[in-house]
Order: C-alpha cells, then structure tokens, then sequence
C-alpha cells in the first residue's frame, strides 16, 4: 500500500533521503524539516494510509507506544523536560502532508508556548448533547 505520488511513502521507504532517528518493519521516525523545537520528530508508517480513520488498527496501535519511546529519548539525551505527542487529521486540523503521522515535539524549560489553545465554555446541556450525538455512532 504505497502511494507513488506520496512525499511521506518516499521518505518512510527510503527512496528519498532523511535524518532517520529510527526504523522497523512498519515505521521510519525522521526529524522534521521544519522543527517547532530541536528534535521534532514524525514518526512514519512504511504503508500510505491518509490519516488515523484510514489507518490498519495494528499500526495505528504501535504508533503511542513508539512515540512514548522516542519522546523518553529526547528527554534522555537531548536536555527536554517534556514532549508533545500531536497528530493531525484534515486540512482542518492542521494537516498538510496527507499520510498519517506523528509528531513528537520536545519541549524545553523557557521554550515558546505550543500546541496550547484558550479555555471555552460550554452549557452542560450542550455537552451532554454533543456527547450523546458521538456516542450514537461509535
Ligand atoms: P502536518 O501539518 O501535515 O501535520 O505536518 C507535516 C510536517 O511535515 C510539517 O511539520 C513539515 O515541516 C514536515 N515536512 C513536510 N515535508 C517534509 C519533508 O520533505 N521532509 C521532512 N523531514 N519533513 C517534512
Ligand atoms: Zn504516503
């Protein structure tokens, strides 16, 4: 399940060069091109899959323990007090490279503010009401 046209599949099978913090038989975790923070990584499924819905469920369920480990490591060697584990799924949400990835972005004591939005609020009927509409169909 590649996707010829794919930047992502290119990377994450080795057709295109990258700086390669880790690969097995499913994913290549590389540094971003455009790092947040020193370390930002995106951690890669060999096979093309748009976002987390299209995702097989054997991958998608590797990919949090990965990012757990490779978020340990910045902190272990690269000084990170924290990371950020951030995955987008549509335009709307940010994505712009449309195969499924994570990022796992090191945080730093004094860095910049990320990945942070401002508080709502919200009428418990609204809530209860949302919730009662997601529940519906999962
Ligand atoms: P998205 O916004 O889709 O969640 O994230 C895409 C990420 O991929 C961005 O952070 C961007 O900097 C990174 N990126 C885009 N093209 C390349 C590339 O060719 N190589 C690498 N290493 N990162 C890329
Ligand atoms: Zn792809």
């Amino acid at each position: 399940m590649k996707d010829c046209n794919c930047i992502f599949c290119k990377i994450a099978n080795g057709e295109i060069p990258s700086s390669t913090v880790y690969e097995d038989e499913d994913f290549r975790a590389i540094l971003d091109l455009g790092p947040a923070s020193r370390g930002h990584t995106l951690i890669l499924p060999k096979n093309h899959y748009a976002d987390i819905c299209e995702a097989d469920p054997g991958i998608a369920g590797k990919l949090f323990p990965l990012a757990g480990r490779i978020g340990a490591a910045m902190k272990a060697v690269l000084g990170a007090s924290g990371f950020n584990v951030v995955q987008n799924n549509g335009a709307s949400a940010g994505q712009t490279v449309f195969h499924l990835h994570v990022h796992i972005i090191p945080r730093y004591d004094g860095g910049p503010r990320m990945v942070s939005w401002e508080p709502g609020e919200e009428k418990p009927e609204v809530l209860a009401e949302t919730a009662a509409r997601i529940k519906g169909v999962l």
